[in-house]
């Protein structure tokens, strides 16, 4: 048994999705009750089951972790880390340390959401209880709803009607201080006994690019909010500039919260582009909650007879950038080697797989959960549906990115493209969208052999775009027929 260092009772605050001290509202009531606390983060991937985190996502939490412990520990504190099955171990550690309360911040995922109702009645019959907290959404799904009460199908309306209520945003919480700890610390594995890091270290790419934690967030976000913020509106889509937060990793981990950020922004100049943005992110979750099946399924039902065709050697050339389109392959490999992509890239590779290749959205899905630092299931969900066509307010079918026109739009110098697939570097800007146009000896002088240093296109973008826009006429006539 862990004796506490007060007479009040001890409690148990859960981290779950929200891996920061500041705003952080499961902690601060933890604090608030005067007594002992005792940080817990409980490891129980199994019953996450398809929803379990991906490979990149792993190595972010095994760091994100590093940093809260880091974090408690300068405030006397540690992180208890345990293996599940979380009810079991729930209960085992209040056993240990007499705990009768249990605090967290809810998490939305399916699975997680459907396994807390037995949770929470199991926990109760022990004469624990759990109390939840919205710590890392603006608004709780559900909560903003139509004037008839139903849940909003379109962003536009949902972002009003956010915007409308956006005076009930509660300011930030302060870190708690001075929060007491038990006098004997329950016993812990070590963050590396979770295995969450590659046995083969492929993540070099990953670690220069990002560091996870609480305290870059922040500075990222500064920074962000004293000057980028302004030309959001401008540079958002531009792949070459670093125009956007690149909060995504932070934002999913909690080690910000939407609260922090908004509060941050709101006010500056140019901000509202960006906070649109993040209205975004909770209109994935909306959906999610209301419509958890949608992590599978197509939220229109019609597309369940689009007529799909499994490739895998197309699948594997568009994962591994070799789809001999530059600004797909480019994109394709900066989320190999960096964990992140660049929104506007995220929409074209997304409809170059699901349009151009007519590979089903779910498996481009899967791969962006394994490998993206920000895998989300909203709104990787959201994103893939919306680009498929089969989403709620989903882009009309027959909108088919080109991604020779995007890559010249967004990367119109090419230097998105030069970064991540230097086989083409050499090529003018001219022909680097397009190196399958370029004469014979504007190639031989770049150093370019097509089908040898860099391929051939896996498709003809026109074929491809009469080829899908077929398949749909097909799943309409289908319809039709039924
Ligand atoms: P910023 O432009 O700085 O935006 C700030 C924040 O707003 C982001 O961090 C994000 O939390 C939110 N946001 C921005 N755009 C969107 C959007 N379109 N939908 C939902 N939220 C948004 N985002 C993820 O966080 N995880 C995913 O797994 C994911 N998968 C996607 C898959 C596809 C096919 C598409 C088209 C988009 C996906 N997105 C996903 C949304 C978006 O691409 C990323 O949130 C964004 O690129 C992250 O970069 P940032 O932080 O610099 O964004």
């Amino acid at each position: 048994m862990t004796n506490t260092g007060t007479s009040a009772e001890c409690v148990l605050v859960w981290f779950r999705g929200d891996l920061r001290l500041g705003d952080q509202p499961a902690l601060r009531a933890t604090a608030a009750t005067g007594g002992p606390v005792v940080p817990l983060f409980v490891w129980a991937p199994e019953e996450d089951g398809s929803e379990a985190l991906g490979a990149a996502s792993r190595w972010w939490l095994h760091q994100s972790l590093v940093a809260l412990e880091q974090s408690l520990q300068s405030q006397g504190l540690r992180l208890i880390i345990r293996r599940g099955p979380t009810a079991q171990t729930l209960l085992q550690l209040a056993d240990e340390t007499k705990a009768r309360r249990i605090f967290c911040d809810r998490v939305y995922e399916p699975a997680r959401l459907a396994a807390e109702p037995a949770l929470e009645a199991r926990l109760r019959d022990k004469g624990v209880s759990l109390e939840s907290f919205n710590g890392s959404l603006l608004f709780e799904p559900g909560s903003i709803r139509t004037v008839t009460g139903g849940p909003f199908r379109v962003f536009t309306p949902f972002w009003r009607a956010l915007w409308n209520e956006r005076g009930a945003l509660r300011k930030p919480l302060t870190k708690p201080k001075g929060i007491p700890a038990p006098l004997h610390w329950p016993t812990s594995l070590e963050i590396a006994d979770l295995g969450l890091e590659p046995k083969i270290d492929w993540a070099a790419g990953i670690r220069t690019a990002w560091t996870p934690g609480e305290n870059t967030a922040q500075e990222r976000l500064r920074r962000f909010a004293q000057g980028p913020v302004s030309d959001y509106g401008d540079d958002r889509d531009r792949t070459d500039r670093d125009g956007t937060s690149r909060l995504s990793p932070h934002l999913h981990f909690g080690e910000i919260s939407p609260i922090e950020i908004w509060h941050a922004v709101a006010g500056r100049p140019g901000a509202e582009p960006y906070l649109r943005q993040l209205a975004w992110r909770e209109f994935a979750y909306q959906l999610l909650v209301e419509n958890p099946e949608t992590t599978r399924e197509p939220f229109q039902n019609e597309f369940r007879r689009f007529p799909w065709r499994r490739n895998a050697r197309h699948l594997r050339a568009w994962q591994k950038g070799l789809t001999g389109y530059p600004f797909v392959d480019a994109a394709m490999r900066q989320l190999w080697r960096t964990g992140w992509m660049h929104n506007r890239a995220r929409l074209v590779v997304a409809s170059f797989l699901a349009k151009h290749l007519l590979i089903p959205w779910q498996q481009g899905a899967a791969w962006f959960l394994e490998t993206l630092v920000d895998a989300d299931l909203a709104n990787n969900t959201m994103g893939w549906q919306w680009v498929a066509g089969c989403g709620v307010d989903a882009a009309p079918y027959f909108r088919v990115f080109n991604p020779i026109t995007q890559g010249e739009k967004f990367d119109p110098d090419g230097s998105y493209v030069r970064q991540w697939v230097p086989e083409l570097a050499g090529l003018p800007n001219e022909w680097i969208h397009r190196p399958w146009e370029a004469p014979p000896l504007m190639l031989a002088a770049a150093g370019v052999q097509l089908g040898t240093t860099y391929p051939r296109p896996l498709v003809d973008h026109a074929e491809a775009r009469r080829a899908a826009l077929q398949a749909f006429q097909e799943m309409k006539q289908a319809g039709r027929g039924k």
